[in-house]
């Protein structure tokens, strides 16, 4: 069987950016003397994003689009790609040339000598970007790497091209709260790893505030840890002790000096701190609980609204 490979393009308000990176990833795929297939993943944008690809659609067979009702995430979007792609290789890439295209021919050279499932590219620099944001991202990494047992790789970008077989298994794991950078981690296979500078984005503006950053990231030590859990525990434990040790203490100094006057400041400081430490607490489990809960209700990871994709994967 010839080999064909699946390009996968989340985009979300690409209008700008989707003719620009068409062309030069037809130009990098020219070189590779593969079938392929390009999906465009239309994350309810509001631009004329869907009206660009199923532009490319009619000039060009091998362009496959799928339609969102609404904004649902990258991580959706990324998901509805693989499910409906449908070559024996798979990469995921960016509409805004942050992922260069001609890094394919070697990527597929690589992952067809058959040592590797998958190649994935990660930035060796942070070059552009905002150093607070740099920093913040550095610690985002170290801590998740401490506190879970999947890696998670610093730098790590959703550019990768995988076998049919990781690919399978990344859309086995149905998870509503989908944190990619984990699962593709955590499916395991043999994983090659390719460094490059990061490249400013081409088109258009990032679709990440820090914010949003923030909560990907707390959403993300959520879904890969349950270390934050044992925190009331181990929080709990250590004000026992305390605890034990100040009742030593005022019982003894109480018997030698007699009844001592309460501090009302001290005591308000310390039912403070405790009230503190115990909503922060129940906040926590409170997050997991909400994660627990959008997960039982079984929704489905995104709707489409359009598609020039007949076959759908339950088929
Ligand atoms: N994207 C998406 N849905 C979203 C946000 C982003 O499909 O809700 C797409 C976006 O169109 C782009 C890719 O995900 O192709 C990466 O987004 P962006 O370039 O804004 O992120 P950055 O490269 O700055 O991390
Ligand atoms: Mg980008």
């Amino acid at each position: 069987m010839a080999d064909k490979i699946s390009i996968i393009v989340p985009c979300y308000n690409e209008g700008t950016a989707i003719p620009v990176f068409y062309n030069e990833l037809t130009r990098a795929l020219d070189d590779i003397d593969v079938e392929k297939e390009i999906i465009f993943v239309d994350d309810g944008s509001s631009d004329d994003s869907l009206f660009v690809m199923k532009t490319l659609a009619k000039r060009d067979s091998g362009v496959k689009y799928i339609s969102f009702s609404r904004n649902f995430g990258k991580e959706a979007a990324m998901f509805a790609g693989l499910e409906a792609s449908s070559g024996n290789y798979a990469a995921i890439m960016d509409a805004d040339l942050q992922d260069p295209p001609q890094l394919l021919k070697q990527m597929y050279d690589d992952i067809k000598k058959g040592d590797f499932d998958c190649i994935a590219t990660r930035r060796a620099t942070r070059k552009g970007e905002p150093h607070l944001r740099s920093f913040f991202s550095r610690m985002f990494y170290r801590l998740i790497n401490r506190i879970s047992s999947t890696e998670i790789v610093d730098g790590a970008r959703d550019f990768r091209l995988m076998t049919r077989q990781m690919v399978d298994s990344v859309l086995s794991l149905r998870e509503y709260n989908r944190f990619s950078k984990g699962i593709f981690s955590w499916v395991g296979f043999k994983t090659k790893w390719i460094s490059y500078d990061n490249i400013e984005r081409s088109e258009g503006e990032t679709k990440w505030s820090f914010s949003k950053l923030l909560i990907y990231s707390l959403d993300g030590i959520m879904a890969f840890s349950t270390a934050p859990l044992s925190i009331a525990s181990v929080l709990g434990l250590l004000f026992c002790l305390i605890a034990l040790v100040l009742i030593v203490v005022v019982v003894t100094k109480t018997l030698i000096w007699g009844d001592p006057v309460a501090g009302y400041p001290s005591m308000m400081c310390v039912i403070f701190l405790l009230s503190g430490v115990q909503l922060f607490s129940i906040g926590i489990i409170g997050q997991y609980l909400s994660k627990t809960y959008m997960e039982s209700k079984g929704r489905p990871i995104y709707i489409t609204r359009e598609s020039n994709i007949e076959k759908t994967p339950e088929e």
